[in-house]
Formats: C-alpha cells, sequence, structure tokens
C-alpha cells in the first residue's frame, strides 16, 4: 500500500499530467448539480449533459421540476437508463428538497445522503461541484479501479477505499484528487486497455510492477 508521501507525489504527477482536469457534468445551480449528479449513476455524463439541456432550460428550479408527474419525468430521462428508479428519486428528492428546505440545497453531507438517489459518492461530488468545499473523495468505477492498481486501496466497496483514500490524500489535496482520478481513469487508466507504457505514474503502479514481472 502506498505512503502519504507517495500518494502526494502521485497527485502531483497527475496534477501536471491534467492541468485542466474539472468536472463534465453541466449545471448552474447547487440543485441543477444534485439532479444531474444522481442521473450519472450507471451513465455517462455525455448522456446525461444532453437530457439535462433541455430539461434545466424548462425545469431549472425544484419549484418547476415539482410540476411534473413520475411518468413525465421518465419519459424525459428514458436514456440515462434505471429512468424508472431515477424518476422515482427526481421526483421524491425534489419534494423533500420543498418540503423540508424551502428548495435550498443543504451543504453537509450528513443532510445530502437523506435524500432519494443521493448516497455517499454523489453527497461528496455535490460538495465539491456546488459549494467547492469538499468532504471526502468521490469513489465512482474509475477511482475504484485506479486505486485498487496502483495500491492505494485494496478494497472492493466504494466507501472502504474512500476510507483508505483518505488516510493519504492530504485534506487541501481533496479538490483535485476528486478530478484527477476520474480524468486518469478516462484517459489513461482505461479499464480494457491501461496505457501503461505512456503512463506517468507507473513507477509507483503495483499492476505495472506485476505486469513486468510476469
Ligand atoms: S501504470 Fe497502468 S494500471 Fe497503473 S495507473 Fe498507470 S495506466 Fe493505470
Amino acid at each position: 500500500m502506498k505512503t502519504k508521501k507517495e500518494t502526494e507525489e502521485i497527485i502531483n504527477i497527475l496534477r501536471k499530467c491534467y492541468p485542466d482536469c474539472k468536472c463534465s457534468l453541466d449545471f448552474k445551480t447547487p440543485y441543477q448539480m444534485m439532479v444531474a449528479v444522481m442521473l450519472s449513476a450507471q451513465c455517462t455524463d455525455e448522456r446525461v449533459n444532453i437530457v439535462t439541456k433541455d430539461m434545466f432550460k424548462k425545469y431549472p428550479t425544484p419549484e418547476k421540476m415539482s410540476k411534473l408527474t413520475i411518468p413525465e419525468i421518465e419519459k424525459m430521462i428514458h436514456s440515462c437508463g434505471f429512468y424508472k428508479n431515477k424518476a422515482k428519486s427526481l421526483h421524491g428528492l425534489t419534494r423533500k428538497l420543498l418540503d423540508e428546505y424551502d428548495g435550498v440545497v443543504p451543504e453537509t453531507m450528513k443532510e445530502l445522503e437523506t435524500f432519494p438517489g443521493i448516497g455517499r459518492k454523489c453527497a461528496n461530488v455535490i460538495m465539491l461541484e456546488a459549494f467547492h468545499n469538499p468532504q471526502g473523495i468521490a469513489v465512482d468505477t474509475h477511482a475504484r479501479r485506479i486505486s485498487n492498481r496502483i495500491g492505494l486501496s485494496d478494497k472492493k466497496d466504494p466507501e472502504q477505499i474512500e476510507k483508505d483514500l483518505l488516510k493519504r490524500v492530504k485534506k487541501e489535496d481533496y479538490f483535485d484528487a476528486n478530478h484527477l482520478f476520474v480524468w486518469h481513469g478516462r484517459k489513461t487508466c482505461d479499464a480494457r486497455k491501461p496505457d501503461c507504457s505512456n503512463c506517468k505514474v507507473n513507477k509507483y503502479c503495483n499492476y505495472y510492477k506485476k505486469l513486468n514481472k510476469e
């Protein structure tokens, strides 16, 4: 397992590799971020952006969204996959926001995680992107793969992986680490064909070391 120092070095190298990395979901308000990240489960950000482009034009606020029935929402988000569950979550989270928070997205992980369709990963993304106040590291499929391959965590469960990451990543690096793991996964450390020979952090990577021993 990597030390804190090695983890810091890895993050510094990745920072140089992806100086412009940022969230790829489109949104203008914390509510729109909440909706976009909920829809992004098992779906690409590109697809979510296509769906939310029209949706946020017509229904930009929880007040406007609350006029829609679940079947109407289902029709709108159909192409995002798991649309029945997501429509129920979108309807439920909008209602809860209006009923319990006057339509204002709360700014704590604890409260965010009580909304339908919002687990720890989504709450982490909302705190990071909507409030610029990261509380942890969102472990999506890319962060999970990279953590396991490099040797930042040997766990499979995202929450356990996050715990391992938080022991190694400095708080001031949370912001960049969230983006860097996703970008490295998309651009270099592909699930099927990782570009290990061109990867700038390969000297730290357990997966790469193992490949070269075989
Ligand atoms: S060396 Fe290969 S497996 Fe390791 S992080 Fe780089 S691309 Fe991924």
